[in-house]
């Protein structure tokens, strides 16, 4: 099941969806690491990918927070939430309209898990 898929399949909120989107998007969400210091300069080294952890943040709350998931969206684009038929819709795209396709994320319940989708196929998420 692609990211995309456990998304759409989401009947709210999930913590699990928003780490799997967080490391898609090239973070480290791993939680082994060692603790280094070197000339005074101390830090957190991750033992799984061995990206250095100073400062990195935790996944943010896409799936529950519309400005959490707005984060997602490409720089440049535009977005839109509304409900379609009833259920939350999302999508994703180029400035002008007649340049590219939107990118639509549509889901059962939540606006903030619409856009994720919307946001993750324009970033080509799959
Ligand atoms: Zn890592």
């Amino acid at each position: 099941m692609t990211l995309i898929e456990r998304l759409e399949a989401l009947t709210g909120p999930c913590r699990e969806s928003e780490e799997a989107i967080y490391e898609a998007l090239g973070n480290c969400n791993h939680k082994r690491y060692e603790c280094y210091s070197i000339q005074g300069d101390s830090g957190q080294t991750c033992l799984d990918c061995g990206k250095d952890l100073y400062g990195a943040d935790h996944a943010p709350r896409y799936t529950a927070s519309v400005d959490a998931a707005m984060t997602l969206v490409p720089e440049g684009l535009r977005w839109c939430i509304d409900t379609g038929n009833g259920e939350p819709r999302s999508f994703v795209e180029p400035p002008h309209p007649y340049n590219g396709q939107p990118f639509w994320g549509k889901h059962s319940t939540t606006p903030a898990i619409a856009l994720c989708i919307a946001a993750l196929k324009a970033r080509g998420v799959s």
